[in-house]
């Protein structure tokens, strides 16, 4: 491989760019020409492409979202529209690539990588952490941290007046930036994808602590659990318990920006520069992970959505932390 492409694709994630500067900058320190691809594969099939410098990736390290732009292709579903895509590698002597994105991303890239003679190396660039094969996904812990910051503020005023709220953060699949910043911030109830909501229990709960004058509760969940996100948790609990002073906060996009954390930025650029050495290695259509903090390659075929597993303990500890 002389000659590197590197592209975002599907939804954006923090840290994003720290990836994107790691590849480039490792790209030039072998040697190699690195050339940034805009708007994820739409820019491979519509030649939307230039060459990258050092200078290209100066001062982004510590900014959200990507520079590079990203989006969902329709044409790159199709075989003609990723014909046009290869030429246009082709043509400037491109001959690996770089994918930062999730596994619909990698879906794409392993299709690519088998119809065309373009080595392709992925990169979890997702908030959900619901990828198999890594511990971690760039943008994960950005998005963790801004949830907790912001459900730090709505136990503020939920104190003040004494009023439940039933806080909605991302995840559609995975129950992960639920988990996490419902234990940090000392939620009472955590739904995610992951468990059957047993909305009675919830209920009888709540119940017995309004006995008990506790009357501000934190109710975090996955916009994907079962029970169907927070405006359904809302309406059961009014109709339960119409006393209740009942809120509904849906956290939404913030969780998807900002400057990415300590965490997000060194996961990026160690994955953005261990994609590199893949493509030098030979070690080729694989995504890079981490896994016990040792760099754990999968092959793009395996690197599906995956609901990983939650550990027992966690839920055990909410439980007894909240009563
Ligand atoms: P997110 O998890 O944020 O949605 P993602 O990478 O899973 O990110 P997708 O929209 O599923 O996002 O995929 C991104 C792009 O990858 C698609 O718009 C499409 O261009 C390409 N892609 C996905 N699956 C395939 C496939 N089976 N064949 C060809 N291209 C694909």
């Amino acid at each position: 491989v002389t000659k590197i492409g590197v592209l975002t694709s599907g939804g954006d994630s923090p840290g994003m760019n720290a990836a994107i500067r790691a590849v480039v900058r490792t790209s030039l320190y072998h040697g190699l020409e690195v050339y940034g691809v805009l708007r994820g594969y739409n820019g491979m099939v519509e030649d939307d492409i230039f060459k990258m410098e050092s200078r290209s990736v100066a001062n982004i390290i510590q900014r959200g979202g990507t520079i590079l732009k990203t989006a969902r292709s329709k044409d790159f579903y199709e075989y003609d529209g990723r014909k046009r895509a290869y030429d246009n590698l082709k043509k400037r002597g491109i001959n690996g690539l770089v994918v930062i994105g999730g596994d619909g991303s990698f879906n794409g890239a392993l299709r690519f990588s088998k119809e065309f003679d373009i080595p392709c190396i992925g990169l979890p660039g997702t908030i959900d952490k619901d990828i198999a094969g890594t511990d971690f996904t760039i943008g994960f812990d950005t998005a963790v941290n801004t949830a907790v910051e912001a459900i730090d503020k709505i136990r503020d005023t939920a104190d003040a007046h004494d009023r439940l709220f039933i806080i909605e953060v991302m995840g559609r699949d995975a129950g992960y930036i639920a988990l996490h910043s419902g234990i940090a911030t000392g939620a009472e109830h955590i739904l995610i994808p992951e468990r059957k909501t047993d909305i009675e229990s919830v209920i009888a709960s709540l119940q017995e602590k309004e006995k008990r004058k506790k009357l501000v509760n934190l109710i975090v969940v996955a916009e994907g659990d079962e029970f169907g996100g927070a405006e359904q948790v809302a309406r059961v609990v009014k109709e339960k318990m119409p006393n209740v002073d009942a809120r509904v906060c849906i956290l939404g996009h913030i969780q998807r920006g900002g400057s990415p954390s300590c965490i997000d930025r060194l996961i990026a650029s160690r994955m953005g520069y261990h994609a590199v050495e893949c493509l030098l290695t030979g070690k080729h259509n694989v995504m890079v992970g981490i896994q016990n903090n040792k760099m754990h390659y999968t092959p793009l075929e395996n690197a599906v959505k995956a609901k990983q597993k939650i550990n027992e303990e966690w839920m055990r500890i909410v439980k007894i932390l909240a009563s």
